[in-house]
């Protein structure tokens, strides 16, 4: 059977493919120690289980409206203005399943066949494929350590083109942690209006965020690239949430509207009980989740000392999100159990086998110099795991 050019051009996560080496090793009863995770390792707070299951209970388990139920909406609608800056009405707000979903919504409502979407590299590996199964075309700018993994308004002014249609912007970042400052953001900001292009802001690690540093939304610039702006946010990091697929977006009332119509026939509504999670999640006590980002951030300081130990590799302290972001170019040309590492696929291979562990090469986002690890995992298995790892390094000739 021929499938699709649609489906023939999506290629599979490679985030899922490492971590589902990693589970077979384990379940054959090899110990490996996983880095992979996209995950935070923590359950969901007490408070907002109740609130879902006694929504079911009480028997809330039919049909919504589809773009979501008028309590949640009010309840982001809040958010917004509390944590953003940002003024929004409920009709400008779409709650979809989870935030890769309204990710996938803006995309569908903005881009049109052939239109070229500029992408920062290193990229969360999904941004291209949404792009390509929407008909158009990424358009990549690559960054390098000089300015933080981070794309600068220059950087992205150079690669605009008449038929640009869309930034996406993802700060703090997957898989960098990279998060840019004010400053950065004020200027693409302004560089969006001057030059008229939509700017997809995915802002899910917005709370996962250190060092006291405070989020800043691209919106909040002011009236004009707020109506250029989808502001993309979900539950799955912030409240450890993942497998209650649950995201949103906000936006000018056109798009909004453009992204229910999209999400009316293909998926209807998220899930009923789990909207009513998500109200407590955002109007409940937030303390669990500051509790998740203050181990977050002890955890942070161990895995990058650990990492720069390893000759070879070198890296950056990230300012949010949970994934470190070593540059191992260092390690590129080395040979280790008589094969040569030309690169983060063959080094992950390379440290699975002899390590065995587990960690996400570059390639996937882009940057075939850096590996991802991520820290959503125990302090042990954080310092057996760079021990095993420096250990495996060291034989490398
Ligand atoms: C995890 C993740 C998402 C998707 O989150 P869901 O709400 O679970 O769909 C979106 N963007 C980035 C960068 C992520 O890492």
């Amino acid at each position: 059977m021929k499938l699709s050019e649609r489906a023939s051009n999506v290629s599979p996560s490679p985030t899922l493919a490492i971590t589902a080496k990693a589970k077979a090793m384990k379940a054959e009863g090899i110990d490996v120690i996983s880095f992979g995770a996209g995950e935070p390792d923590f359950d969901t707070p007490e408070n907002i289980k109740s609130a879902a299951i006694k929504s079911l209970q009480a028997g809330f388990t039919k049909y919504t409206p589809s773009s979501g139920i008028d309590d949640l909406k009010a309840a982001i609608v809040d958010k917004f203005a509390r944590d953003n800056g940002l003024e929004y009405q409920k009709n400008q707000i779409v709650v979809s399943i989870g935030a890769k979903h309204s990710l996938y919504n803006a995309v569908l409502a903005i881009v049109n066949p052939g239109d070229e979407v500029v992408i920062p590299v290193p990229y969360w590996v999904t941004y291209p494929e949404q792009v390509r199964l929407a008909g158009g075309v990424p358009v990549y700018v690559h960054t390098d350590e000089s300015t933080g993994l981070v794309a600068t308004a220059e950087m992205i002014e150079r690669a605009l083109t008449p038929r640009t249609r869309l930034l996406i912007l993802n700060s703090p970042s997957n898989p960098t942690g990279g998060v840019y400052n004010r400053k950065q953001i004020e200027e693409l900001a302004n560089l969006a209006v001057s030059k008229n292009f939509y700017v997809l802001s995915d802002e899910i690690y917005e709370k996962i965020i250190y060092d006291g540093n405070k989020h800043v939304s691209i919106a909040s610039f002011g009236p004009e690239i707020k109506k250029l702006t989808v502001t993309v946010n979900g539950f799955s990091k912030s409240y450890s949430m993942t497998g209650w697929r649950l995201g949103y977006a906000a936006t000018e009332p056109e798009i909004a509207a453009g992204m229910s119509r999209i999400q009316d026939h293909s998926t209807s509504n998220p899930v009923s009980f789990a909207q009513k999670g998500a109200v407590e999640a955002l109007t409940g006590p937030q303390d669990a989740m500051k509790r998740m980002v203050a181990e977050f951030d002890k955890r942070r300081s161990v895995i990058v000392r650990k990492l720069n130990e390893i000759p070879g590799a070198t890296c950056a302290t990230p300012g949010g999100a949970f994934y470190v972001f070593p540059n191992v170019g260092g390690l590129i040309g080395k040979t280790g159990n008589g094969k040569t590492i030309t690169g983060s696929d063959s080094l992950a291979d390379y440290l699975l086998e002899d390590a065995k562990v587990a960690v996400v090469p570059g390639t996937g986002f882009g940057a075939p110099s850096y590996m991802r690890l991520s820290y959503a995992t125990n302090m042990q298995a954080i310092e057996t795991g760079l021990d095993r790892i420096a250990e495996s390094v060291a034989k490398l000739r």
